[in-house]
């Protein structure tokens, strides 16, 4: 509601017993961002934004957001960007209050993520979790089909590092005992799998003792061409040749804060 000079003085609302004017010196607007408006994510953070999947609710479409710069607002934000993250590519399109955030793979720092032609395209131990995760999501959008895959092999298993969102049962996962049986399985490149594999694996600095409770220091030397892309500065390394590999395939999630 506004009076003869444009200036807010309250608000209508719709209750069960229909609409309401509630008279009011200010007005303070807490219908969260526009996470669950997939025309206003492309509008605002770029094409395919309108695919991927949301964490929250469903109700979050930036209404109050556009109900406010529509009587003359100024906009606020930092539009063009967003929290987003690794999420089950099998997650249903909005968050599920009962599985709440485990659908997220956190455990990347100590496994290899690869796109659907096995190729690396960031680095996934450029520091802990916690200061990398929420801005890992826009690389996974970037890739064919939006889509990578974690690769971990059993050393990282046995030695519990997995987070538990990776043991619900609703996790999309694979495994096998040789790369090229797992790339198979999930429709990799399996030639393209291997020689990323074997590639990074040569280059992993043995020379330095592997702690993942610390930057150790153990990175990669010499990927040809993948050092500046990727970063080049991992702090730990895991060497994947031990037992079997498991796969999570994930997309990305998406919440405005
Ligand atoms: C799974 C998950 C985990 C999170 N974990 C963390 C965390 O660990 N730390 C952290 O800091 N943040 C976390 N966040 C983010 C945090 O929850 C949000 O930033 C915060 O809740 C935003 O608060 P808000 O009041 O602005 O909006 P919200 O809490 O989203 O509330 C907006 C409300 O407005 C309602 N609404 C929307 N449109 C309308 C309309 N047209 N009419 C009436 N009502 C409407 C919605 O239904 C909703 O109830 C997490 C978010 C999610 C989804």
């Amino acid at each position: 509601m506004q009076d003869d000079s444009g200036r807010v003085n309250g608000i209508q609302v719709l209750g069960p017993e229909g609409f309401e004017d509630i008279a009011a010196r200010s007005v303070v607007l807490a219908s969260g961002g526009f996470e669950a408006n997939a025309e206003m994510r492309c509008r605002y953070l770029g094409p395919g934004w309108e695919m991927v999947k949301v964490r929250g609710i469903p109700y979050n479409t930036g209404d109050g957001i556009n109900m406010a710069i529509n009587v003359g607002a100024q906009s606020h934000g930092h539009y063009s960007s967003c929290h987003s993250v690794a999420w089950d590519m099998n997650a249903p399109a909005f968050g599920d209050r009962t599985v709440t955030e485990l659908f997220q793979k956190h455990s990347y720092p100590f496994g290899l993520i690869v796109n659907v032609n096995g190729e690396r395209f960031l680095d996934e131990g450029y520091d802990f979790r916690n200061y990398t995760y929420v801005t890992y999501g826009r690389a996974l959008l970037t890739q064919p089909q939006g889509l990578a895959f974690q690769v971990f092999d059993q050393k990282i298993i046995d030695r519990g590092l997995l987070r538990d969102e990776y043991w619900i049962p609703q996790a999309t996962m694979a495994k096998a005992d040789t790369l090229e049986e797992l790339a198979r399985m999930l429709d990799i490149d399996p030639d393209g799998l291997v020689k990323e594999v074997e590639g990074y694996n040569a280059a992993v600095r043995t020379d330095i003792p592997y702690n993942a409770t610390v930057k150790d220091g153990r990175c990669t030397e010499g990927l040809e061409g993948k050092q500046d892309e990727l970063g080049g500065d991992s702090r730990y390394s895991p060497l994947l040749r031990v037992g079997c590999y498991y796969w999570h395939i994930i997309h990305i999630r998406w919440r405005q804060n």
